[in-house]
């Protein structure tokens, strides 16, 4: 792959892409088959990601008419490349299995090796015969919402397509590598005034906040609204504080260290809630949920607000939701994307039903919302929350720290760029937009 550098550097024309050839294998960050079950019996987090994550060379799959090779400059870690390398709720082979059975395309990704990965930027290197919108040479970001757009059923919201599934994660080829396969319609624009490992970090947090929040699919956030976000410098939380504030909102954001509260203040978020500090105990040492530790919950927003939240921005799970569903005002929402802690979920529904409370539930973003989202980011609006970045051959360590929490935001991983920094094609904007901005997260990052 390293003979396409001198024409992305080049920004060269779709013909000389075209002129060099696309290698029978490259490089890639894997789970082996072989590995499932290595961790019987642990506890999750004592589950490393750098044992099961291993980077080998993986034959090159035949590109069908629907799709585009992409040669990937930058990567990042999402949770759910956490999930596929511990092998929880389940293995990720049982999805690549399922995709495997549905056509002879699917078919190509059921093997015993599962290149992960769901967001990356990078070039267009070819295109199949079926696609019009892009051409070798492009320079883009990728989107994970992986549907079939010949289905029924995945053309309103393309989010509740019977088969949609996210790329990298219930697919094979993902971007954690030094190509990608995708299908057209998980192409965008790249960013222009961000670096590759900038750009590759957005399009799954950014577009799932943006969903949870802005969209009429999600919470349909309006000026005025004050909303509660767990987690709030993570790799969703980040974008979601932002959106917030755009939006003309208050964020009430949580994190879990002074260190996270600067970030989160350098943000521009002034209500603030450190969970260690504040050291909520909403589980009690018999196994039962502890409403008067809602209560000081409700009590602590109220205390910084005034109110209680319009919105409340769920994704820890069992941890939380009992504390979430009590603290949303009367006809406020919880909009959900996740369970980290734990997907059995405990809450009051009285709290819920007589004070006409929602639970909404979002997973990612359809194409048209995650387009969305990263028009906001070319147009400066949104920043990358990009805190640090690893070289392919980290991807195991990068993954650890996530699923550690010693990490803010997003973790990039620089997969043909060789070093960060590169591909900022539009200094201008960037200058105009502001450096200090766009690298928040990398200066006050751990
Ligand atoms: P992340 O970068 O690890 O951030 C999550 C943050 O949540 C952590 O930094 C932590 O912040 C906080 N947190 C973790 N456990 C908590 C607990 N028990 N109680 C309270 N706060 C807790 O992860 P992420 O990328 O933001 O993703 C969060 C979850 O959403 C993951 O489960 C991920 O798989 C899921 N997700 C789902 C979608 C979707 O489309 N459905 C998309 C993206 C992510 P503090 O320690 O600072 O409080």
């Amino acid at each position: 792959m390293q003979e396409f550098l001198p024409a992305i550097e080049a920004n060269a024309p779709a013909e000389e892409f075209q002129s060099i050839p696309v290698p029978e294998s490259y490089r890639a960050a894997v789970v082996r088959a072989e590995d499932v079950g290595v961790f019987e019996g642990m506890p999750s987090s004592d589950k490393d990601p750098r044992k099961t994550i291993h980077i080998q060379d993986v034959a090159t799959p035949e590109l069908a008419p629907d799709e585009a090779y992409i040669a990937v400059m930058a990567s990042a870690i999402n949770f759910n490349t956490v999930w596929t390398s511990i092998f929880e709720p389940l293995s990720t082979f049982e999805f690549l299995k399922r995709l495997g059975r549905e056509s002879k395309w699917g078919a190509r990704h059921d093997l015993p090796y599962h290149v992960v990965g769901s967001d990356a930027s990078g070039v267009v290197i070819r295109v199949g015969s079926a696609v019009r919108n892009w051409k070798p040479g492009d320079r883009v970001v990728i989107h994970c919402n992986y549907v079939d757009d010949q289905d029924h059923s995945a053309h309103n919201d393309s989010m509740l397509a019977a088969n949609q599934r996210i790329w990298g994660f219930e697919s094979n080829f993902g971007g954690m590598a030094d190509l990608a396969l995708v299908k057209a319609n998980q192409i965008m624009p790249k960013p222009e005034h961000l670096s590759w490992e900038e750009a590759a970090c957005n399009a799954l947090c950014n577009s799932t906040s943006y969903r949870m929040l802005v969209s009429k699919n999600g919470a349909d956030m309006k000026q005025g609204d004050n909303v509660f976000i767990w987690g709030a410098t993570g790799g969703i939380g980040g974008y979601a504080v932002q959106y917030v504030l755009n939006g003309g909102g208050t964020p009430i954001g949580v994190v879990s260290s002074p260190e996270k509260g600067k970030l989160l203040e350098a943000l521009g978020c002034e209500a603030i809630i450190d969970r260690k500090t504040a050291n909520y105990r909403f589980w009690n040492d018999e196994g039962h949920q502890d409403e008067s530790e809602w209560r000081r919950l409700g009590k602590d927003i109220r205390a910084l607000v005034g109110e209680d939240p319009d919105i409340v921005f769920e994704h820890p799970g069992r941890q939380t939701m009992g504390a979430s569903v009590f603290v949303a005002k009367r006809g406020g929402t919880i909009v959900t994307c996740a369970a980290t802690s734990g997907y059995m979920i405990e809450y009051d529904n009285r709290h819920l039903w007589m004070k006409l409370k929602s639970i909404k539930s979002s997973h990612f973003a359809n194409y048209q919302e995650a387009w969305e989202a990263n028009r906001l980011i070319a147009k400066g609006a949104i920043q990358p929350t990009l805190s640090a970045v690893y070289p392919l051959e980290g991807s195991g360590e990068a993954a650890y720290q996530v699923h550690k929490n010693f990490h803010e935001g997003k973790i990039g991983v620089l997969c043909l760029a060789g070093k960060e920094g590169q591909g900022i094609a539009d200094p201008e904007f960037r200058d105009k937009v502001g450096e200090d901005r766009i690298t928040v997260f990398r200066r006050l990052g751990a």
